[in-house]
């Protein structure tokens, strides 16, 4: 049975990198040898990191803008605290705005390097929505925000303008929408969503922001050093740098994120419309922050949730339990999820409704 996979992460990748992946496993390159035994320093690998590099920079616009590329580990939760090691003065501040539980664990690792100023929160209307009024001191060394809110299901639609460097988490919405991507200094992603396998980090840095902090970094936290040996100063994840190439290029041969953006909007467009037409449903984020990644929703009644989920699974629907900090659901449309899953999930609703009125 077809199966409609709308994890938050792992999640769905394209079909076609799951069949190359699984080639290149058995015999990479017509090499005769598997990606899993092979250097990281041998030519077929050297040649899969530097293409992944080119193609972030090429499919986000930031080609010879003075940005670098890297694939690093320990998750976007390793960015948490390399960010403040790395741009955070010593004596100096950072600023941070709270839209969630990643946005915070965030804010928990900048507080052991420095002072760091909250400067707006949704916390008491439990992350419902973005904050949009607030001010970004002129004297921070950083601005970071998370630019979609995987939990919540909010997505920040545009960004501050400020003269302090900007740093965005896009962990569960990278290479989803057009942005003027020049506007932020430092972008992570953990790769596990809309790149490729768990188990690398996407850091896509402006090189002039670096070695300013005046702190001693630990060389493995030191993006300056990971620049230097080009994304290989330890040994990368090879299998899911190799995942991330797959995706990318299969990004670029849809039309890259132009094109994607609109099957995106298709998507969100098809499955809200739905939330809020079906009078068994309700959204739980403000309509104007609305994540087209991930949205979150709730049965009015709870008592039709036994019934809900034995359709939903009956028909090949997987992973649709909202995260467990917050209960009800949550659709994660990521690039690789087709139209025709959502349209499955909505005939469902539709189905439901049927059913109980
Ligand atoms: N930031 C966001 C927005 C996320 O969604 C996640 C994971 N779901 C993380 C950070 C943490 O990522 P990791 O598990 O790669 O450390």
């Amino acid at each position: 049975m077809k199966k409609h996979n709308y994890s938050a992460g792992p999640c769905i990748l394209p079909q076609e990198v799951f069949e190359k992946s699984a080639q290149a496993v058995l015999n990479f390159n017509n090499s005769g040898l598997s990606i899993l035994e092979i250097s990281h320093r041998s030519k077929d690998f050297v040649a899969v990191m530097d293409e992944a590099r080119a193609l972030v920079l090429e499919l986000l616009g930031l080609e010879g803008k003075g940005y670098q590329a890297l694939f690093l580990q320990g998750g976007a939760s390793l960015e948490f605290l390399m960010v403040p090691n790395n741009l955070m003065k010593v004596n100096g501040k950072a600023a941070y705005l709270d839209t969630g539980t990643w946005a915070n664990n965030a804010i928990k690792e900048a507080k052991l390097f420095g002072e760091t100023l909250i400067v707006a929160s949704s916390k008491e209307e439990n992350y419902s929505h973005i904050p949009k009024e607030f001010t970004i001191p002129v004297d921070a060394d950083y601005f970071h925000c998370t630019s979609n809110n995987t939990i919540f299901g909010t997505q920040m639609k545009s960004f501050p303008k400020t003269n302090v460097p900007v740093v965005c988490d896009m962990s569960s919405d990278i290479f989803s929408r057009s942005l003027d991507f020049s506007q932020f200094d430092l972008i992570y992603a953990g790769a596990q969503k809309n790149m490729g396998a768990a188990g690398t980090t996407l850091v896509v840095v402006k090189e002039e922001i670096l070695g300013k902090s005046g702190r001693a970094i630990p060389s493995i936290l030191d993006y300056e050093k990971h620049i230097k040996a080009e994304s290989m100063y330890n040994t990368p994840a090879v299998f899911a740098v190799y995942t991330c190439l797959l995706t990318l290029q299969w990004l670029k041969n849809q039309g890259g994120i132009p094109t994607i953006e609109k099957i995106n909007e298709a998507k969100a467009a098809l499955l809200y419309n739905e939330i809020d037409r079906n009078p068994l449903f309700i959204g739980t984020a403000n309509v104007e922050d609305r994540s087209n990644m991930n949205a979150t929703f709730l049965l009015v009644n709870p008592e039709h949730q036994e019934t809900f989920d034995k359709m939903w699974k009956e028909a090949g629907i997987s992973g649709l339990p909202g995260h467990r900090s917050v209960g009800g659901y949550r659709a994660s449309m990521y690039n690789a999820l087709p139209l025709e899953s959502v349209q499955v999930l909505v005939d469902v609703m539709k189905k439901l409704e049927e059913v109980i009125i």
